[in-house]
């Protein structure tokens, strides 16, 4: 290498010079940042921050393109591309989707969707002052974990409750506060990984606990609890195995006989349910224990998520003894874990909705208890509008199909539905659909199987098919161009 450069150098330097030439040429003919800035529409119809930063964008891409010996386009089309670019810049990261999937909590798009009614209270709450630590019957400071404590132990027949930040965060602290420098016994079937990084063996390892697994990952029996028990044991736990099932030649423990186990050597028993369910749950004959039945079954501690299928905000939510319980809310990392103010608001409101038989309001209930043929009629009304719309090869039917619950909530559960699918005539279509969908104001999220994009009504809200509709027409209208 180092002998050639010389001729590297003299060679690469000669090319560069013709086409640095032509290139100047060419990016002469780009108009001068002021001229663009006297060519834009008055008022802007975004903050200048986002045109300034269009201005260097679009300016830099078309830059790039005269090197490849483009000539640029005329100022107006360039103030076009640069309005259309600022206004792209100028929408929040995060912001709202139309969920087409029929996936109900679906994790990556923000898991339990939240009805108007509370969220007027979550910005009262929000946009003022409130009691968050203020005991208003004796005018000095008071807790924040007192607003949904005993709703929540009320709703699950528990002597106490408190909330943290997530489910994840829950059973760090429950490991950390009961069991630091113990051992917590494990059945090997449920060292389950919930998706991100959160995997029982690395929590545990986190919280200080020492893993002490048992069994092997399709049957673990009494037993094996029972060899592994010693005097530095601290807790035995059972994990819900979420998002998988293992199926045939199994056996575990039930809460019950762990709860026994767990009083016969005085060793504290928890439970971490993941979803949680209130009200007892059976869906295509798979069976979900209600917390309320794990917690009557005499477990210690509890935890779940609030975003899961309570239905509310994201929290992690503990429940059991209060002894137990009155530790973790003493432990130093409650405060790093502690939830604020709005996520509190709104799950209290949902915790009461649960006690006044008001839950089957809640989004995520109300997308769950509508019947195949509910959808049905919506998906028929809905494809015949849009075969009024849309110009162009395309074949729109209703199929039989099968929504989620998602959020590693009953895994394999299948909800009957009916989706809306479109096929392009040319099957490369498909694939630019669900992308323009995807880059469209709201997005679409929707799902191709078969060639097919699919459409599961159950997830869009009946208030917001319209927009639906136009958006999906507008995509294939640009497919078409
Ligand atoms: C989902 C889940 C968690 C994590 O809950 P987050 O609220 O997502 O933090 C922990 N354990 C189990 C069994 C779960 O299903």
């Amino acid at each position: 290498m180092m002998f050639n450069s010389h001729a590297y150098y003299s060679r690469g330097y000669y090319l560069g010079a013709c086409v640095v030439k032509e290139e100047s040429d060419l990016r002469r003919k780009l108009p001068a940042v002021q001229k663009i800035w006297r060519a834009l529409p008055e008022p802007l119809p975004v903050p200048s921050y986002w045109v300034d930063r269009a201005i260097d964008d679009v300016l830099n891409r078309w830059r790039d393109k005269a090197r490849h010996g483009q000539t640029p386009p005329p100022l107006t089309v360039i103030c076009d591309e640069i309005i259309q670019e600022a206004r792209k810049l100028s929408r929040p990261s995060l912001r709202p989707v139309l969920n087409a999937t029929g996936v109900m909590i679906h994790t990556n798009l923000g898991r339990s969707p939240l009805p108007d009614e509370i969220m007027e209270a979550v910005k009262t709450v929000a946009m003022g002052y409130s009691t968050l630590e203020y005991d208003l019957s004796h005018g000095r400071r008071g807790s924040r974990h007192d607003h949904v404590a005993q709703a929540l132990a009320e709703l699950v027949g528990s002597e106490a409750a408190m909330v943290v930040n997530n489910n994840a965060a829950a059973v760090l602290i429950a490991l950390s506060a009961i069991a630091r420098g113990k051992e917590v016994v494990v059945s090997r079937g449920e060292l389950v990984e919930i998706g991100g990084s959160f995997r029982i063996p690395e929590v545990m390892a986190l919280s200080g606990a020492l893993l002490h697994e048992v069994g092997a990952t399709n049957k673990t029996h009494a037993r094996d609890y029972v060899a592994a028990i010693n005097e530095n044991t601290g807790l035995l736990l059972k994990v819900h195995q979420s998002n998988f099932r293992v199926i045939g030649f199994t056996k575990g423990l039930s809460t019950r006989e762990l709860v026994d186990l767990g009083r016969r050597y005085g060793i504290p028993v928890m439970e971490d349910l993941g979803s949680g369910v209130i009200n007892p749950l059976q869906i295509d004959n798979v069976s979900e224990p209600s917390v309320k039945e794990i917690v009557q079954a005499g477990v210690d501690i509890v935890t779940f998520s609030g975003d899961k299928l309570l239905g509310g905000p994201q929290a992690g939510i503990i429940v059991g003894k209060t002894e137990i319980i009155d530790q973790l809310k003493k432990y130093p990392l409650a405060r790093a874990i502690r939830v604020d103010k709005m996520t509190l608001t709104a799950l209290e409101h949902t915790i009461r909705w649960y006690l006044e038989g008001r839950a089957h309001l809640l989004p995520l209930w109300q997308m769950m208890n509508q019947t195949a043929e509910d959808i049905y009629q919506r998906a028929r009304l809905f494809s015949e509008s849009l075969r009024q719309q849309v110009v162009g090869p395309m074949s729109i039917d209703i199929q039989q199909d099968f929504s989620q619950i998602g959020g590693g909530s009953m895994p394999g559960t299948r909800i009957p539905t009916y989706v809306v699918s479109l096929t392009p005539s040319h099957s490369k279509d498909t694939a630019l659909l669900e992308r323009y969908l995807r880059e469209a104001d709201p997005p679409v999220i929707a799902r191709i199987s078969h060639g097919s994009l699919i459409f599961d009504l159950r997830t869009i809200f009946p208030s917001q098919e319209s927009q639906l509709l136009a958006t999906i027409v507008m995509a294939l209208n640009r497919v078409q161009e």
